[in-house]
């Protein structure tokens, strides 16, 4: 029992230690963590302090309810879900304002506790089913399902000691009593899982952002080459041996750059983004490998069809008003389509193809699209001249 009393404090202080060691980079969730464990720890150190029990009470109460408040706070930062701040301080506010009628009007100890525990399951159950359906990695399942855990084990140690056993109504007894020894067993065996379970989704969460960084171009928001390998290579063999590779580069770009500035560049290089995005059928992997350099992976389309898709974005780019962006004329690009083959050792054979049908493109006097057949560059049908486009 005396171990039990000793341990949960030390156990959760060092949790909150750790979080707010980690929040302290700039990790706000993980600043919330260490907050809700370092008050927790605090709660469970109460008894142990030389003060009068009622202060001792008191105390502790409020600082359970700020743990509980940022265990919500957490919870609801993590997911991106509505953190509904004023509502829970407010909430919190009158829970202890009710708390302290309990302890110095009413001296009810199953009346304190019954409020206390109520509003901790409150201030943790709403988060949880705020975001309940957003868990998607294994790490945040863990976490949503401990904290469902939690929140049910307060209700049901409320109930079953409250209810059917009785409580003592004497404060003095508390420390000693049947309802301490189980909830510090409980809440001991919990708070670890809790705290495990908290670490495992900031650490998944923090890779994630790190993996994200290195894979995408931060200008388009698109894959870059590396993205494009890793993405690539999750690709089934099968889906590896198929489909159309297509590169893609923005002519005399370097003009435009000359002309107008770097900045009115940039918006040129996100609006051909965005145009790739919003034409590719779903499944297809975008990518940016530099410069003004674009690349495609068009799966499960045929070589045919994908020359009639890269002749409507040509068309479209060109026919585009770029005034708005601080461009005063038109721009145009060009594109090289090839086929992965299956005999192909990796998707970078077939991009050497469609790098040379893109400069076939540009030698043919650019705004063109041109396919990789073979030994020769076939021109790609309906090529469209800048002026007649739209
Ligand atoms: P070509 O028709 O032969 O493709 O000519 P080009 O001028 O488009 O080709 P080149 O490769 O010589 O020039 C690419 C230019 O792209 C050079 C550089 O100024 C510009 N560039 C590369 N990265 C960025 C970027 O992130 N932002 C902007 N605004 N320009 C970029
Ligand atoms: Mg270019
Ligand atoms: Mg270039």
């Amino acid at each position: 029992m005396d171990n039990f009393a000793f341990l949960l404090p030390v156990t959760m202080a060092l949790f909150g230690v750790t979080f707010l060691i980690v929040g302290a980079t700039g990790q706000r969730v993980a600043f919330a963590w260490g907050l809700a464990f370092a008050f927790g720890a605090i709660g469970f150190t109460a008894p142990i302090l030389p003060l009068p029990i009622k202060l001792q009470s008191l105390l502790a109460n409020a600082v359970f309810l700020v743990s509980f408040f940022y265990y919500g706070e957490a919870l609801l930062t993590h997911f991106r879900a509505p953190r509904l701040v004023t509502v829970r301080i407010v909430f919190a506010l009158l829970v202890y304002a009710a708390i302290i009628v309990a302890v110095e009007g009413f001296e009810s100890l199953p009346m304190e506790l019954t409020i206390a525990d109520l509003a901790s399951a409150v201030l943790l159950g709403v988060p949880v089913c705020l975001v309940f359906w957003r868990a998607q990695t294994l790490a945040e399942r863990a976490l949503v399902a401990v904290a469902t855990v939690v929140v049910v084990d307060i209700v049901a140690r409320l109930f079953i000691f409250s209810v059917l056993v009785g409580l003592s109504p004497a404060l003095a007894d508390f420390a000693g009593s049947t309802y301490t020894f189980y909830m510090q067993a409980s809440v001991g065996v919990l708070s670890v899982s809790f705290a495990l379970a908290a670490m495992a989704s900031v650490v998944d969460r923090m890779l994630a952002g790190y993996r994200d960084a290195a894979e995408r171009d931060p200008l388009t928001g698109l894959l870059n080459r590396r993205g494009f390998d890793v993405a690539a290579a999750l690709l089934s063999p099968a889906d590896r041996q198929r489909g159309v590779v297509m590169t893609c580069d923005i002519d005399h770009f370097k003009t435009v750059n000359d002309s107008f500035g770097h900045a009115a560049g940039d918006a040129v290089l996100s609006g051909l983004a965005d145009l790739l995005v919003s034409r590719m059928p779903a499944g297809s992997l975008v990518a940016r490998f530099g410069g003004e350099e674009f690349v495609v992976l068009l799966r499960d389309v045929p070589l045919a069809s994908s020359g009639a898709l890269a002749q409507s974005i040509r068309a479209d780019f060109s026919a585009r008003d770029w005034r708005p962006a601080g461009v005063d004329r038109q721009i145009t690009l060009c594109i090289g389509l090839a086929g992965v083959n299956p005999e192909d050792a990796s998707l970078h054979d077939a991009l050497a193809r469609a790098d040379r049908a893109l400069y076939s493109a540009k030698a043919n006097g650019r705004n063109r699209v041109m396919i990789d057949a073979g030994e020769s560059y076939v021109a790609s049908l309906r090529v469209v001249p800048a002026t007649s486009a739209r």
